[in-house]
């Protein structure tokens, strides 16, 4: 009996569950737990980590998975590697359902960083109004740069924040072009710092920094172990298909 496992917390794994359900395929969605209040799924739910790649191979074997569909953030690096070794220990077939890297186009100024530690490196010097558009998680890490005034756009409303210059705009996405362009200009923005995340739901901040002539810093993607990788729905919907999955209506 099949039961995928869905790591999910993206746009594309929210897509993947909803074709899924209609499908009437029995299947998990995990969520890491990051924000207050996650999305609503059409499947059944489960929130928190698993334990590293022991938990989840426990998990595995405990809720009968057959296949685990790694649709989690391109940087969630962690989750990704300890899909790979759990799926491999369980023996349980494993693909990620990833989106294309962003790849700079004519009128971009984008330099490129390998990691946030090159980011916030890129960072010194006079202050500016910065878009640092990384994510609650790595804020922190910009401490040693706090003489900009920084623009934050998250999910939730924050607590105490590790910066001492911050405008915070609390907004889940997708954003768009002209939404983020007024935005950019309301706030005086100077500087882009963004994540290679790829997709469409956050990239409209990139058309607007082109729009305006404006400089990003892009944080390439981390490293992760080789797997298979589909990009769309329909592609996973195959990769089931082939493994011998049911695939309904
Ligand atoms: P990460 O650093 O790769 O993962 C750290 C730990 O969080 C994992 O080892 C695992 O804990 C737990 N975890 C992560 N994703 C999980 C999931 N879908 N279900 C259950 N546990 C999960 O991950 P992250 O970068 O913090 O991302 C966390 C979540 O936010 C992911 O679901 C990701 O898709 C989403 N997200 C991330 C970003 C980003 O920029 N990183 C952006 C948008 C959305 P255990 O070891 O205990 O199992």
């Amino acid at each position: 009996m099949t039961h995928l496992l869905i790591l999910g917390g993206t746009t594309e794994a929210n897509a993947l569950a909803k074709t899924v359900a209609e499908r009437g395929i029995q299947a998990t969605y995990s969520y890491a737990g990051r924000v207050d209040n996650p999305r609503p799924q059409p499947l059944p739910m489960r929130v928190g980590g698993f334990g590293g790649v022991d938990g989840l191979t426990t998990y595995l074997r405990d809720h009968a998975i057959t296949h685990v569909i790694d649709a989690t953030h391109p940087f969630a690096a962690q989750m990704s590697a300890n899909a790979v070794a759990a799926c491999h220990k369980a023996d349980v077939p494993l693909a990620a359902l990833t989106r294309p890297a962003w790849v700079e186009q004519d009128g971009d100024d984008w330099q490129h960083v390998p990691d946030i530690d090159g980011a916030v490196v890129a960072l010194s010097g006079a202050p500016q109004r910065v878009f640092l558009a990384v994510g609650r998680m790595h804020l922190e890490e910009f401490a040693p740069q706090p003489q900009h005034r920084y623009l934050l756009r998250l999910v939730d409303e924050p607590g105490a924040l590790p910066l001492p210059n911050c405008d915070v705009v609390v907004s889940r996405g997708p954003f768009t072009l002209a939404d983020d362009q007024a935005l950019m200009q309301r706030h005086g923005i100077q500087l882009v710092v963004s994540k290679n995340a790829g997709g469409l739901g956050a990239r409209a901040k990139l058309d607007a920094a082109r729009a305006l002539g404006l400089p990003v810093v892009m944080i390439d993607r981390p490293a992760l172990p080789q797997r298979v990788e589909l990009s769309s729905v329909a592609q996973v919907l195959d990769w089931l298909a082939h493994s011998g999955v049911n695939l309904g209506v």
